[in-house]
């Protein structure tokens, strides 16, 4: 079910668990303002979500409260993470589903990176 991109951040949230260490993932990077995981129903080849350890609901949450310190810790790591794959020449996607009407599933803001096929025009 979509959950709202603002209000009140809720600590027992899928990636608030598995940042606690309560849920496991396949972890692809990690530092202290970043973790990256491979998503549980992977869309492409390569399908990774990226998130600040930061409790940010959303995008519209995080571009607000974050530091740029975060802001540009969390951009790097995408970029990073994305050259790990080898994903620059060939290309891939990103993703930042807000709020109810992007169909936004874990109120815990993520990135979507997807690679390793032609991804087309299609969303997921
Ligand atoms: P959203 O719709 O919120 O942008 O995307 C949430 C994503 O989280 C979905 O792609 C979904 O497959 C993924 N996901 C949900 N629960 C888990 C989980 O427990 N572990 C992992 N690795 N991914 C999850």
């Amino acid at each position: 079910m979509a959950v709202s991109g603002i209000g009140h951040y809720d600590p027992d949230n899928i990636f608030a668990k598995i940042l606690r260490g309560d849920i496991p993932c396949r972890k692809v990077f990690e530092n202290d303002m970043v973790l990256a995981f491979h998503d549980i129903a992977p869309k492409a080849p390569v399908h990774v979500l990226v998130i600040p350890k930061g409790p940010y609901i959303s995008f519209a949450d995080f571009s607000q409260r974050a530091s740029d310190r975060e802001i540009v810790a969390f951009n790097r790591a995408i970029g990073d993470i994305a050259r790990t794959f080898d994903l620059d020449a060939p290309g891939y996607r990103l993703i930042g589903n807000v709020g109810e009407n992007a169909g936004q599933e874990v109120p815990h803001y993520h990135v979507h990176l997807l690679g390793g096929r032609p991804l087309g025009a299609m969303l997921v």
